[in-house]
């Protein structure tokens, strides 16, 4: 796939609702600060989560267990994120998991895809649109 550089995002909000794809609204991946700013999402990464969406159907909903999705320079340092995150590119998401179950689903779905980074930690798995392919464990 050609990597595109294609943002959809509105200026100087942080309020605002809209459907990116079928299954995801912008909200869903709006900075945790609280801070009204953008929160643009490269919309190759939000296409790739609606496939990894449509694999697991109903078994499990990407959109409503976002943890993290884009982040600002400063709410990036606040939960002590890497300098170099992708949530600073809007190219990352954290997905919660509440078990081994959903953990496994979420992992085998994103292989499907071919994510760059799939990692895992306890409670939630990290996935994002890195070239380099690699699985950390928290
Ligand atoms: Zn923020």
């Amino acid at each position: 796939m050609t990597k595109r550089n294609m943002y959809f995002t509105v200026k100087g909000t942080n309020h605002v609702n809209f459907n990116l794809t079928k299954s995801f609204k912008y909200a869903d991946f709006h900075c945790k600060c609280g801070g009204k700013h953008p929160s643009p999402m490269n919309l190759d990464f939000v296409f790739k989560l609606e496939k990894m969406q449509d694999i697991l159907g109903d078994t499990f909903k990407i959109a409503k267990n976002i943890n993290s999705g884009f982040r600002c320079e400063q709410h990036n340092k606040t939960v002590g994120g890497s300098r170099s995150s992708f949530h600073l590119y809007g190219k990352a998401v954290d997905i919660g998991t509440k078990d081994s179950t959903e953990r496994y689903l979420v992992c085998r779905a994103a292989f499907q895809i071919g994510f760059g980074d799939i990692s895992v930690a306890a409670n939630f798995v990290h996935i994002d649109d890195r070239d380099k392919k690699q699985m950390r464990i928290y």
